[in-house]
């Protein structure tokens, strides 16, 4: 019989706490983000009840309806970590509590305009290229100074760091080497803006690397909740 998602969550917590402390790093500093992409809100009812609040949706549509589903969970936060179409921009700003996916200067003034000045700002995570892969989204490490400015000029958008899905491999030795230079950036980014706190990186197959190459915020969905459906579900 397969792990329930309160034994999956409990589970991968004390990893976390296991490989922050042989790392000598503070296990609080680390988030854990469930990816609930394409699962039906009861299992996300069963990991709120587990104790989990922040959780990661891809699609604008269906990330909507799950929240409106929750409202009556009002300490749920919401990540939309999914890649962005200008003409849903919208929905993110309006639904979301962060969105980590920003990749274009054009998405963070839709999102700075879109926000209500009554909700709080929009927790931006700008999204990295890492290995520059064309299949994947993000800018290059080039062009994060340039866009990093921009977006702390918005008022209603949070700079909090970066997010990155490097490429896909099982080589460890090639994961950590994604997640050194990420997090070469993130300290860069850092030392311009000391409050940014966010370091996004690792999933389910490469927490232990992720966490001892700094990661503060891990994003786990099959780990979690089990192997997702094949049929991708569009926006
Ligand atoms: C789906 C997804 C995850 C979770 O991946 P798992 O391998 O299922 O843990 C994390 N981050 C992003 C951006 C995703 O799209």
């Amino acid at each position: 019989m397969s792990n329930t998602i309160a034994q999956n969550i409990e589970n991968i917590l004390s990893k976390i706490t296991v490989l922050a402390q042989d790392a000598d790093r503070d296990p609080a500093t680390i988030q854990l983000l469930a990816v609930s992409k394409t699962k039906p809100v009861c299992d996300l009812i069963q990991a709120y009840e587990a104790g989990q609040r922040h959780f990661g949706e891809n699609y604008v549509q269906e990330g909507v309806d799950k929240i409106s589903a929750l409202v009556h969970l009002p300490d749920i936060v919401w990540h939309f970590i999914g890649p962005i179409q200008s003409n849903k921009s919208k929905f993110i700003a309006e639904h979301f509590d962060w969105c980590q996916s920003v990749d274009r200067l054009k998405i963070a003034q839709r999102l700075n305009n879109q926000r209500s000045p009554e909700q709080q700002p929009l927790q931006i995570c700008i999204q990295i290229n890492i290995d520059n892969e064309i299949s994947k989204a993000g800018i290059t490490p080039a062009e994060l100074p340039t866009i990093a400015a921009q977006i702390v000029q918005m008022p209603h958008l949070k700079l909090r760091g970066i997010m990155a899905i490097p490429r896909a491999t099982s080589i460890v030795a090639e994961q950590r080497e994604s997640f050194a230079r990420l997090a070469q950036l993130y300290q860069t980014l850092q030392n311009r803006y000391p409050d940014i706190d966010t370091l996004s990186m690792g999933m389910s197959g490469d927490i232990r690397p992720a966490i001892e190459s700094g990661s503060t915020m891990v994003r786990v969905g099959t780990g979690i909740f089990g192997h997702r459906t094949p049929a991708p579900k569009k926006d």
